[in-house]
Protein backbone atom coordinates (compact mmCIF):
# COMPACT_ATOMS: atom_id res chain seq x y z
CA UNK A 1 0.00 0.00 0.00
CA UNK A 2 1.64 3.28 -0.87
CA UNK A 3 2.14 5.92 2.02
CA UNK A 4 1.24 9.77 1.88
CA UNK A 5 3.28 11.00 5.08
CA UNK A 6 1.00 13.81 6.74
CA UNK A 7 3.44 16.75 7.95
CA UNK A 8 1.95 16.33 11.61
CA UNK A 9 2.76 14.40 14.90
CA UNK A 10 -0.81 15.30 15.49
CA UNK A 11 -3.05 12.36 15.39
CA UNK A 12 -6.24 14.51 14.92
CA UNK A 13 -4.51 16.15 11.90
CA UNK A 14 -4.21 13.31 10.39
CA UNK A 15 -8.02 12.65 10.91
CA UNK A 16 -8.91 15.46 9.58
CA UNK A 17 -7.16 15.04 6.16
CA UNK A 18 -8.73 11.71 6.59
CA UNK A 19 -12.14 13.46 5.88
CA UNK A 20 -11.28 15.63 3.15
CA UNK A 21 -9.41 12.68 1.47
CA UNK A 22 -11.84 9.68 1.38
CA UNK A 23 -12.21 9.17 -2.44
CA UNK A 24 -12.25 6.02 -4.27
CA UNK A 25 -9.30 6.96 -6.39
CA UNK A 26 -7.33 7.36 -3.00
CA UNK A 27 -8.47 4.38 -1.31
CA UNK A 28 -5.06 2.36 -1.47
CA UNK A 29 -3.11 5.34 -0.32
CA UNK A 30 -2.48 5.19 3.49
CA UNK A 31 -2.43 8.27 5.18
CA UNK A 32 0.45 8.37 8.09
CA UNK A 33 2.40 10.41 10.65
CA UNK A 34 4.95 11.77 10.45
CA UNK A 35 8.11 10.29 12.88
CA UNK A 36 7.96 12.61 16.27
CA UNK A 37 11.39 13.11 16.23
CA UNK A 38 12.22 14.75 12.55
CA UNK A 39 11.67 18.33 13.30
CA UNK A 40 10.48 20.38 11.02
CA UNK A 41 11.33 24.10 10.22
CA UNK A 42 8.24 26.57 9.40
CA UNK A 43 10.25 29.28 8.38
CA UNK A 44 8.07 30.56 5.86
CA UNK A 45 6.52 34.25 5.08
CA UNK A 46 3.57 32.85 3.83
CA UNK A 47 1.04 30.22 4.39
CA UNK A 48 1.86 28.63 1.08
CA UNK A 49 5.46 28.91 1.88
CA UNK A 50 5.37 27.25 5.18
CA UNK A 51 2.65 24.09 3.91
CA UNK A 52 5.50 23.60 0.73
CA UNK A 53 8.69 24.04 3.09
CA UNK A 54 7.01 21.18 5.43
CA UNK A 55 6.05 18.71 2.69
CA UNK A 56 9.47 19.61 1.35
CA UNK A 57 11.27 18.60 4.27
CA UNK A 58 9.12 15.37 5.31
CA UNK A 59 9.18 13.77 1.95
CA UNK A 60 13.14 14.45 1.86
CA UNK A 61 13.64 12.96 4.67
CA UNK A 62 11.29 9.99 4.47
CA UNK A 63 11.62 9.56 0.50
CA UNK A 64 8.05 9.57 0.64
CA UNK A 65 5.09 11.07 -0.71
CA UNK A 66 4.25 13.98 1.91
CA UNK A 67 1.81 16.39 2.10
CA UNK A 68 1.03 19.11 4.81
CA UNK A 69 -0.97 22.30 5.25
CA UNK A 70 -0.77 25.69 6.77
CA UNK A 71 -3.75 27.99 7.98
CA UNK A 72 -4.66 30.75 9.95
CA UNK A 73 -6.95 33.85 10.15
CA UNK A 74 -6.06 37.50 9.45
CA UNK A 75 -8.16 40.54 10.08
CA UNK A 76 -8.20 43.60 7.74
CA UNK A 77 -8.01 45.96 10.21
CA UNK A 78 -4.97 44.44 11.82
CA UNK A 79 -2.93 44.43 8.96
CA UNK A 80 -3.53 40.34 8.38
CA UNK A 81 -2.75 39.74 11.87
CA UNK A 82 -2.48 37.35 13.86
CA UNK A 83 -1.97 35.36 10.12
CA UNK A 84 0.99 32.73 10.50
CA UNK A 85 1.03 33.85 14.33
CA UNK A 86 -2.83 32.54 14.45
CA UNK A 87 -1.71 29.56 16.74
CA UNK A 88 0.35 31.54 18.95
CA UNK A 89 -1.69 34.55 19.44
CA UNK A 90 -2.09 33.63 23.63
CA UNK A 91 -1.87 30.45 25.18
CA UNK A 92 -5.35 28.85 24.59
CA UNK A 93 -8.16 29.19 22.04
CA UNK A 94 -9.89 31.25 24.46
CA UNK A 95 -6.91 33.49 25.35
CA UNK A 96 -6.49 34.06 21.55
CA UNK A 97 -10.29 35.19 21.41
CA UNK A 98 -10.06 37.61 23.86
CA UNK A 99 -6.81 39.15 22.71
CA UNK A 100 -8.59 39.47 19.30
CA UNK A 101 -11.70 40.75 20.73
CA UNK A 102 -9.73 43.81 23.00
CA UNK A 103 -7.28 44.68 19.84
CA UNK A 104 -10.55 45.27 18.16
CA UNK A 105 -12.52 46.77 20.75
CA UNK A 106 -14.04 50.27 19.31
CA UNK A 107 -12.79 49.21 15.05
CA UNK A 108 -15.22 49.48 13.18
CA UNK A 109 -14.32 47.43 10.05
CA UNK A 110 -14.11 43.71 11.38
CA UNK A 111 -13.56 42.14 8.01
CA UNK A 112 -11.04 38.87 8.19
CA UNK A 113 -10.49 35.73 6.29
CA UNK A 114 -8.82 32.29 7.00
CA UNK A 115 -6.47 30.58 4.46
CA UNK A 116 -5.42 26.90 4.26
CA UNK A 117 -2.58 26.25 1.55
CA UNK A 118 -1.75 22.94 1.26
CA UNK A 119 1.11 21.37 0.16
CA UNK A 120 2.12 17.83 -1.76
CA UNK A 121 5.49 16.93 -2.15
CA UNK A 122 7.19 14.07 -4.32
CA UNK A 123 9.84 11.68 -2.24
CA UNK A 124 12.94 13.60 -3.79
CA UNK A 125 11.33 16.74 -1.92
CA UNK A 126 10.10 18.42 -4.78
CA UNK A 127 6.93 20.17 -4.79
CA UNK A 128 3.93 18.61 -7.10
CA UNK A 129 0.97 19.63 -5.91
CA UNK A 130 0.04 23.88 -4.41
CA UNK A 131 -3.23 24.91 -3.24
CA UNK A 132 -4.74 27.35 -1.48
CA UNK A 133 -8.60 27.80 0.42
CA UNK A 134 -9.72 31.28 1.41
CA UNK A 135 -13.28 32.14 3.18
CA UNK A 136 -13.99 35.49 3.82
CA UNK A 137 -16.25 36.56 7.35
CA UNK A 138 -16.16 39.02 9.73
CA UNK A 139 -14.87 39.22 13.07
CA UNK A 140 -17.83 39.75 15.77
CA UNK A 141 -17.57 41.59 18.92
CA UNK A 142 -18.47 38.76 21.29
CA UNK A 143 -18.48 34.03 20.72
CA UNK A 144 -21.15 32.30 19.45
CA UNK A 145 -21.87 28.80 19.39
CA UNK A 146 -20.35 25.53 20.63
CA UNK A 147 -18.92 23.61 17.71
CA UNK A 148 -15.36 23.72 15.93
CA UNK A 149 -11.96 25.11 17.51
CA UNK A 150 -9.95 28.32 17.56
CA UNK A 151 -11.67 31.33 16.45
CA UNK A 152 -14.70 29.47 15.04
CA UNK A 153 -17.27 31.28 17.97
CA UNK A 154 -15.72 34.65 16.72
CA UNK A 155 -15.87 33.93 13.03
CA UNK A 156 -18.86 35.28 11.69
CA UNK A 157 -19.98 34.24 7.37
CA UNK A 158 -22.69 36.83 6.19
CA UNK A 159 -23.82 34.31 3.42
CA UNK A 160 -24.39 31.71 6.09
CA UNK A 161 -25.89 34.20 8.63
CA UNK A 162 -24.08 31.83 11.05
CA UNK A 163 -20.22 31.76 13.03
CA UNK A 164 -18.18 28.78 12.23
CA UNK A 165 -18.73 27.55 16.14
CA UNK A 166 -22.51 27.54 14.74
CA UNK A 167 -22.51 25.81 11.65
CA UNK A 168 -23.00 21.58 11.39
CA UNK A 169 -19.77 20.36 10.72
CA UNK A 170 -21.12 19.19 7.35
CA UNK A 171 -21.18 23.10 6.48
CA UNK A 172 -18.31 24.32 7.42
CA UNK A 173 -16.67 21.40 6.16
CA UNK A 174 -17.69 22.54 2.46
CA UNK A 175 -17.26 26.36 2.52
CA UNK A 176 -14.35 26.60 5.61
CA UNK A 177 -10.55 27.83 4.11
CA UNK A 178 -9.84 24.04 4.57
CA UNK A 179 -13.49 22.60 2.58
CA UNK A 180 -12.35 25.22 -0.62
CA UNK A 181 -8.60 23.81 -0.54
CA UNK A 182 -9.31 20.39 -0.45
CA UNK A 183 -11.85 20.64 -3.20
CA UNK A 184 -9.06 22.54 -5.44
CA UNK A 185 -6.55 20.38 -4.47
CA UNK A 186 -8.87 16.82 -5.11
CA UNK A 187 -8.74 16.32 -8.95
CA UNK A 188 -5.01 16.94 -9.52
CA UNK A 189 -4.06 14.77 -6.27
CA UNK A 190 -5.95 11.91 -7.86
CA UNK A 191 -4.37 12.80 -11.33
CA UNK A 192 -0.99 12.73 -9.92
CA UNK A 193 -0.85 9.89 -7.27
CA UNK A 194 -2.97 7.25 -9.72
CA UNK A 195 0.01 8.50 -12.34
CA UNK A 196 2.41 6.79 -10.29
CA UNK A 197 1.24 2.94 -10.40
P1 LIG B 1 -2.13 25.26 11.92
O1 LIG B 1 -2.42 25.38 10.48
O2 LIG B 1 -2.41 23.91 12.47
O3 LIG B 1 -0.78 25.81 12.28
O4 LIG B 1 -3.18 26.18 12.71
C1 LIG B 1 -3.18 27.54 12.66
C2 LIG B 1 -4.11 28.17 13.67
O5 LIG B 1 -5.06 28.95 12.93
C3 LIG B 1 -4.95 27.25 14.54
O6 LIG B 1 -4.30 26.91 15.72
C4 LIG B 1 -6.17 28.13 14.83
O7 LIG B 1 -5.87 29.03 15.88
C5 LIG B 1 -6.31 28.91 13.56
N1 LIG B 1 -7.26 28.22 12.66
C6 LIG B 1 -6.95 27.58 11.47
N2 LIG B 1 -8.06 27.07 10.92
C7 LIG B 1 -9.08 27.39 11.75
C8 LIG B 1 -10.49 27.11 11.71
O8 LIG B 1 -11.04 26.46 10.81
N3 LIG B 1 -11.20 27.61 12.75
C9 LIG B 1 -10.66 28.32 13.75
N4 LIG B 1 -9.36 28.58 13.86
C10 LIG B 1 -8.57 28.12 12.86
Amino acid sequence: MPQLVVATSNPGKLKEMQAYLTDPELAEWKLILKPEGLEIEETGTTFLENACLKATQVAHALGKWAIADDSGLSVEALNGAPGLYSARYAATDQARIQRLLSELQDVENRSAWFTCAIAIARPDGSIALQTEGICPGEILREARGSGGFGYDPVFYVPEQGLTFAEMPSALKHTISHRGRAFQALLPKLKEVLSSQF
